[in-house]
């Protein structure tokens, strides 16, 4: 049987049980074929500790309901917590130091649009699928990066395809790929030209901001007009960071683009693992070092970049054409250097290019540099003298009992349900670290 996923983890298949002991386990119609081929083929890589897992398109049909699992008492209490547990001991491992990031980050989306992307392996299909996951992504990316700015790329029939314009307003964005019937999947994609015109609408950008390029890739080939190793090159040279999903299998010229420009590749193997992946692109990139000047206290001369903080019209100011759309409205921004009238910031003025943003949008950004340190799980109340009894965060009481389960510790879970600040040593419970690290990015107690 497949190997049941379980969130992000998989549940081995011991190394030296053999292919057939495995496809027996369960009773049950399931095609054998292909299977053994994703087994023995981590095997000739020697990677017999990788968790196995065959692709979609290999797999016949999946368990959904095996993969939460009631406790004793018919409960789904402890399947949450696993979930909540899991989501904690990634974040422990992701580092806590800060490291230069860039906060101006400019992204196409490629989306191939490909006959391919008609395959049923992903349910519904592999379109559907991903129109539904970029939408997810565009607003937890905006969420996450409110001064950056998506512009999107189709690409079909052998030509790339300009879906959406870059732009800072997530809804904007939203709307460029909502009708289905527009983006209908047909013909070849061309990596090479869809790349060539993501290029030209970063060429402009100024030296701090990144430039990145996600693709998401169904198809096994690409239908180029010319070499596309001089546009890897030009690319390169650009300093584009290209990140790749794949959703079929791995391709030599995706692996060689993402390895040369420092990005991500990698290759979807169901559909929760395609939203993983794709998840894993929203935080900024740690920015490549920068060759400095001289000496230390010389910084790049990105380091200063000038921005402006608009005036903000009141409802009853009279009407006035904005300079975006052309529309007589009574709201909007006032830019601070020209006085041009704009509907929405963060955007760069049309009138004289000055930046503009406000206040919360960049303190929004600053988390990224700094993050919360991570609580640390409270295992034991010994050696306390006076243990507060709720949450610092919400007041909810702890419990007096610790639960009794082993395999909690080893999650980062704690048997108390108390999480620590390891700044200002509160006690917080599950919930408040959840919601802390992940809303807040700020601690209650410390304000650190
Ligand atoms: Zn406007
Ligand atoms: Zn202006
Ligand atoms: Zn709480
Ligand atoms: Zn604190």
């Amino acid at each position: 049987m497949p190997p049941r996923r379980i969130n992000d983890s998989y549940m081995d298949v011991d190394s030296d049980e053999s292919d057939v002991s495995i496809l027996d386990d369960d009773a049950g119609p399931r095609k054998s074929k292909g299977k053994g081929k994703a087994i023995d083929r981590g095997r000739d890589k020697g990677k017999s500790k990788v968790k196995e897992q065959p692709y979609a398109w290999e797999a016949s049909y999946v368990r959904s309901w095996d993969t939460v699992q009631e406790d004793e008492r018919g409960s789904l209490q402890g399947a949450v917590q696993d979930l909540i547990a899991r989501g904690r001991r990634k974040r422990l491992l992701a580092p806590a130091a800060a490291i230069r990031r860039t906060i101006i980050r400019h992204l196409i989306i490629l989306l191939d649009l490909s006959s391919s992307m008609m395959d049923r392996d992903m349910r519904p299909t592999r379109f559907d699928l991903t129109l539904q996951y970029t939408r997810e992504f565009i607003t937890e990316w905006f969420d996450q990066n409110p001064l950056g700015q998506i512009g999107i790329v189709g690409m079909r029939s052998g030509i790339g395809e300009r879906i959406g314009e870059m732009s800072g307003n997530p809804q904007e964005v939203l709307k460029s790929i909502s009708e289905r019937h527009k983006l209908e999947p047909n013909g070849e994609p061309s990596l090479q030209n869809a790349i060539e015109m993501a290029r030209s609408s970063m060429s402009h950008l100024p030296t701090h901001s990144s430039r990145e390029i996600i693709a998401i890739f169904g198809s096994l080939t690409t239908c180029d007009p010319g070499n596309i190793h001089d546009t890897l090159d030009e690319c390169v040279k650009d300093r584009i960071r290209i990140s790749m999903v794949a959703l079929a299998a791995e391709m030599k010229i995706c692996r060689e683009i993402c390895d040369k420009t420092g990005g991500q590749f990698s290759v979807a193997l169901n559909e929760g693992h395609f939203k993983d992946i794709l998840f894993e692109l929203i935080p900024p990139p740690a920015q490549r070092a920068v060759p400095r000047a001289s000496g230390p206290g010389i910084n790049p001369a990105a380091d200063l970049m000038v921005m402006g903080f608009p005036t903000r019209l009141p409802v009853t100011s009279p009407p006035a054409l904005c300079v975006c759309h052309s529309e007589l409205k009574s709201e909007g921004f006032l830019c601070p250097r020209c006085s041009a009238k704009i509907c929405d910031v963060p955007t760069d003025c049309d009138i004289c290019g000055l930046m503009i943003v406000s206040s919360p949008h960049l303190a929004r950004s600053y988390h990224h540099l700094f993050p919360v340190k991570p609580y640390q799980p409270v295992m034991t109340m010994e050696g306390v003298a006076y243990p507060a009894s709720a949450c610092h965060g919400c007041a909810v009481p702890f419990r007096e009992i610790a639960t009794p389960a082993g395999s909690l510790a080893t999650d980062g879970m704690s048997p108390l349900g108390r999480y620590r600040c390891p700044e200002c040593s509160n006690d917080f419970c599950g919930d408040c670290d959840v919601f802390v690290h992940d809303v807040v990015h700020c601690c209650p107690g410390c304000g650190k």
